[in-house]
């Protein structure tokens, strides 16, 4: 079958790559190559189930990987307010909350699927599902064999997003194909994950939930901090903030968890001094009642090494409780690598930034290929900025092509 450009991915970029061709050229006819049973996927597990679609606050400082400086031009291009008014011009309708995040009004990522699907049908692109791909190659043209057939396109997009989550259509493929066609790619790594900690008190932690900040720690250094609430897992640190750490996390790193970022640790220290008074007569378990949660403030003395748990708050020495309150300001925990690819939203690596144009999305190896999505090496922080980029990178490749 011959076409004018076949998309080979039906995700988020793939899909408004094809919607926003058809938009400029009617008459150019495109085939979008999905490998599952369905297109978007992916699409419907985000921001549970309620796709978290952009952010108020979109900029590239948000981003990290190769293509992180040339994102400027993508996002300056279709900022919050032209992807908005795109998505209205599609007929979906959203609105954000009160942090920046914008969804569809109606909470539902099924309905921002159907709106993407519905304009691929009134525009007459053709969808082809369960499309494994066997090869690609370029000839005078490019030539997609799959199980089921060979397409033949002047134009190839390659959409085919990156390794996170699998059972979501995660794959590598699309950076296999980048390479054969000279690219370099830098591997897939998880991230926007949990990430894997040692700490001797983390069992003790297991399950526990607490608000507060968390700075990533290189060489003592801090290199990125962020506020939420953390997840206290048996082997790993999680939430929002901990994902947003994700992105640069490396074997070596530690991450420091300040648990009262409001309250300095002078401040603190003063308020332990109070409490060695009023709960002179009870035992040093009971030392951070009203500031912590039990077991977290048992994890907080024995980080600060007091020993004995049967004696007094009284019993308390000024270092003691210099101590504590340095414990819950900055409790360590050693980073030993990210969760794996079934637990990541995201990933880091894909196709070296500097080989994309970043004012077409066309391959600077290759005329005529273009790349969009996580295909290329950028990864957002949560929060709607992955979606972002994979839209407004999937519009401007199709309006270049
Ligand atoms: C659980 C979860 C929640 C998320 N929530 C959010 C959120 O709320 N906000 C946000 O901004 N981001 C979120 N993300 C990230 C976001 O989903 C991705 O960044 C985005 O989908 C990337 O778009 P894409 O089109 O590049 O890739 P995808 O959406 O992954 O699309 C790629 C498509 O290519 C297909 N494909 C792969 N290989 C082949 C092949 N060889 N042949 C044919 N087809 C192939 C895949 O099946 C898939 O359908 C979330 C991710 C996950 C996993």
């Amino acid at each position: 079958m011959k076409f004018d450009t076949v998309i080979i991915g039906g995700g988020a970029a793939g899909l408004l790559c094809a919607i926003a061709a058809k938009r400029k050229h009617p008459t150019m006819k495109i085939a979008v190559l999905e490998k599952n049973d369905r297109v978007g996927k992916k699409l419907l597990s985000t921001g549970n189930g309620r796709c978290n679609l952009t952010n108020t606050a979109v900029s590239a400082d948000k981003y990290a990987g190769s293509f992180q400086k040339q994102s400027a031009r993508v996002l300056e291009r279709v900022n919050t307010e032209k992807l908005l008014q795109y998505f209205e011009n599609l007929g979906l309708l959203t609105s954000a909350d009160s942090e920046g995040r914008v969804y569809p009004l109606c909470r539902q990522a099924a309905v921002v699927l159907d709106v993407l699907r519905f304009n691929c049908e009134v525009a007459g692109v053709e969808i082809y599902c369960k499309e494994s791909i066997k090869s690609v190659k370029a000839q005078k043209n490019f030539v997609i064999v799959t199980a089921n057939g060979e397409f033949v396109c002047d134009k190839l997009v390659i959409a085919t997003g990156s390794k996170a989550s699998p059972k979501l259509g995660g794959s590598a493929a699309g950076a296999d194909m980048l390479r054969n066609f000279g690219h370099r790619v830098l591997p897939f790594a998880p991230a926007l994950c949990p990430v894997k900690v040692q700490s001797n008190i983390l069992k003790s932690l297991k399950g526990l939930r607490a608000g507060g900040a968390v700075s990533l720690l290189r060489n003592g250094n801090a290199i990125k901090r962020e506020r939420g609430e953390v997840q206290f897992n048996e082997d790993s640190l999680s939430g929002i903030c901990v994902f947003n750490l994700s992105l640069q996390t490396k074997r070596g790193d530690e991450i420091a968890v300040d648990l009262l970022p409001d309250i300095s640790e002078k401040e603190l220290y003063n308020i332990l001094i109070k409490n060695k008074e009023l709960f002179s007569q009870l035992t040093i378990d009971n030392l951070l009642t009203g500031i912590l949660q039990k077991r977290m403030a048992q994890a907080v003395l024995k980080t600060a090494e007091i020993k004995d748990f049967s004696r007094l708050c009284r019993d308390l020495s000024d270092e003691e409780l210099c101590a504590v309150a340095h414990s819950a300001k900055d409790m360590r925990f050693a980073v030993t690598e990210n969760d794996g690819f079934d637990r990541a939203q995201a990933c880091m690596g894909g196709v070296l930034g500097t080989e994309i144009d970043e004012t077409t999305m066309q391959s600077r190896v290759r005329k005529n290929l273009y790349v969009c999505g996580e295909a290329v090496d950028l990864c957002g922080e949560c929060g709607g900025f992955n979606l972002h980029f994979a839209f407004a990178s999937g519009i401007i490749a199709g309006e270049s092509l």
